[in-house]
């Protein structure tokens, strides 16, 4: 099983090269940065431990990870979920579906009588885990402390390549989610005091929102990444016709990438080059996420044509 030592190539974008850490080539059941997040928990034993506890959107990248890794501990897995939507019930397909494949028990809170109006952490919280002593819990998108052993091995890696390329500095560019990816990445670069910068940008709730995240994972503002901020606004899982026209020209490159969080990755990514001043190589982390356009793709599809 691949999980870690995953290739670099080259694209041209922006009238430029720029290399692309291919973490969508790790193994396809466990991939991109999930695979490096929950790395802790396939690298070591939990006695006694019989069951995964996760919260999200039922299409979320990180249901099917734990899913795939519940599969791979013998663990059961129970998801929680605010409401799934009909659609979806009837035909499940993407995350949603290939994590049902894998045994996953997802539950939809507004099935659930005794909610009494809590959100899905609270209720698990309140309600789930004194009743679990042999699970463990892993918060929304993986945003833990735990992610920090598989991430330093990335940013391990990346070093390396750096200094096997003779890259004297290095800016790596990545979407953030929770932001933890790009934390940790930063966080190890600035203690092993090398000259690479991370760069991200907020696809969930802002660039205040993202700063508030990194807040909570270190209180060190030096480990905290660098965010490019766009003028417009986006909304996480929303259709826009320019990530669908990013996404295209970026088919074209080659690699496929995912919808829900390259598009904009890529376009903070291009304003932030066409402002900045030097030619500092960019290194691109490829997170993978592609099961997810079984369901994202469709939806442009019928939205904006092919
Ligand atoms: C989960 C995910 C992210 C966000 O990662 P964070 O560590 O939460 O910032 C970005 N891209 C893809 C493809 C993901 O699956």
């Amino acid at each position: 099983m691949k999980l870690s030592h995953t290739p670099v190539d080259t694209l041209e974008m922006f009238n430029r090269h720029i290399f692309v850490k291919r973490d969508d080539l790790l193994h396809p059941e466990f991939s991109g940065n999930k695979a490096r997040k929950f790395a802790y928990f396939l690298e070591h034993d939990f006695p006694g431990v019989t069951k995964l506890i996760g919260y999200g959107s039922p299409q979320a990248n990180s249901l099917y990870s734990m899913s795939a890794l519940a599969k791979l501990k013998g663990w059961s897995l129970d998801f929680y979920v605010d409401h799934i939507a009909s659609h979806s019930k009837l035909n499940p397909s993407g995350n949603y579906g290939a994590a049902l494949a894998n045994g996953a028990h997802i539950i939809s809170l507004d099935t659930l009588d005794d909610r009494a109006g809590r959100d899905t952490h609270t209720y698990i919280q309140e309600v789930v885990l004194p009743l679990e002593a042999n699970a463990v819990f892993v918060p929304e998108g993986g945003r833990c402390e735990y992610a920090e052993f598989g991430v330093s091995k990335l940013a391990a890696e990346i070093a390396q390549w750096a200094k096997e390329s003779g890259l004297r500095h290095l800016v790596v560019f990545l979407p953030a989610g929770t932001g933890t990816t790009a934390l940790y990445l930063n966080k190890f670069f600035v203690e092993q005091e090398m000259s690479i910068q991370v760069l991200t940008c907020a696809a969930v709730g802002g660039s205040a929102y993202l700063t508030q995240q990194f807040n909570e994972l270190s209180d060190n503002p030096t480990h905290h990444p660098e965010i490019v901020t766009l003028a417009k606004k986006y909304h996480f899982g929303k259709l826009y016709p320019e990530f669908y026209e990013m996404w295209k020209t970026l088919s074209f490159s080659g690699i496929a990438f995912e919808l829900l969080y390259d598009p904009l990755g890529w376009m903070a990514l291009e304003q932030y080059l066409s402002i900045s001043q030097d030619d500092v190589p960019i290194l691109y982390l490829h997170q993978g996420g592609l099961l997810g356009n079984e369901t994202m793709l469709p939806r442009y599809r019928r939205k904006y044509g092919d």
